[in-house]
């Protein structure tokens, strides 16, 4: 069966990359967490004391980034390799949280990503997630989804997220760090976040993990079928 492309977009802890894996464990799909991918490029700039006025540094840094993703069985979750090491964790500090809008928001950084994202599209059934990947990445996608939540919800959520990790962030610090990325990736030049024309919006402040997966995996069966209509499997 002919296989398709979703693309959820939206703001920070909206449920983007709880749903995507959800949505994509049902469809037997792969799942890209884009945002890993920024996070892990912040981390290594940081590691290595990059210069982020300094186009050829990043250039050249950028080269030495290996970013890939494995599947750790016993934790049953997929988790991100920066040149061979594991950085799951590291990557979702808030020393990154903190960082992270500001390096992708640099052009050389965000055009670098889209192709590597875009190469990993090539063989469809794919649910990759992210701020621009509707409008980008893959702007021919079949099905696009874009979230967002209340602004309170969403930090409270992310609150809980770092407490089951064992790291205690103040409620402020977490709210100030959303807004702030907030504002730097709907403002940037490249690729900023916003919502494509032709995506779904889904408003995830009042539903459950399980209402907006059963929402997004209706809608991908209908483009699903639609798709085995249009596009002949000759
Ligand atoms: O999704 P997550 O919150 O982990 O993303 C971290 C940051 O990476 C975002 O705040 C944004 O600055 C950047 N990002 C991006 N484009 C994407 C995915 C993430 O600019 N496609």
């Amino acid at each position: 069966m002919r296989k398709i492309i979703i693309a959820i977009d939206g703001y920070s802890a909206c449920g983007k990359s709880t749903t995507a894996k959800q949505v994509a464990a049902r469809l037997g799909y792969s799942y890209i967490d884009t945002g890993a991918m920024y996070r892990a490029s912040a981390l290594y700039f940081h590691q290595h004391y990059i210069n982020l006025t300094n186009p050829s540094a990043i250039l050249k840094a950028l080269e030495e980034t290996q970013i890939s993703f494995h599947f750790n069985e016993k934790l049953q979750r997929s988790e991100t390799y920066l040149n061979g090491l594991n950085v799951e964790d590291e990557i979702r500090k808030m020393s990154i949280s903190n960082m992270v809008s500001e390096v992708s928001a640099i052009p050389e950084v965000r055009k670098h990503m889209v192709h590597l994202q875009r190469k990993m599209g090539k063989k469809k059934g794919l649910v990759m997630d992210g701020r621009d990947i509707g409008t980008q990445v893959f702007p021919e996608a079949e099905l696009k989804i874009f979230m967002q939540a209340e602004m309170t919800v969403r930090a409270a959520r992310r609150q809980q997220e770092y407490l089951s990790k064992n790291q205690v962030v103040d409620l402020e610090a977490v709210l100030e760090n959303l807004k702030k990325r907030d504002h730097i990736d709907t403002t940037r030049e490249e690729g900023p976040l916003r919502k494509a024309e032709d995506a779904y919006e889904v408003d995830t402040t009042y539903i459950t993990v399980e209402e907006q997966v059963d929402y997004i995996l209706d809608l991908a069966t209908s483009k699903i079928i639609e798709n085995l209509h249009t596009v002949s499997d000759i």
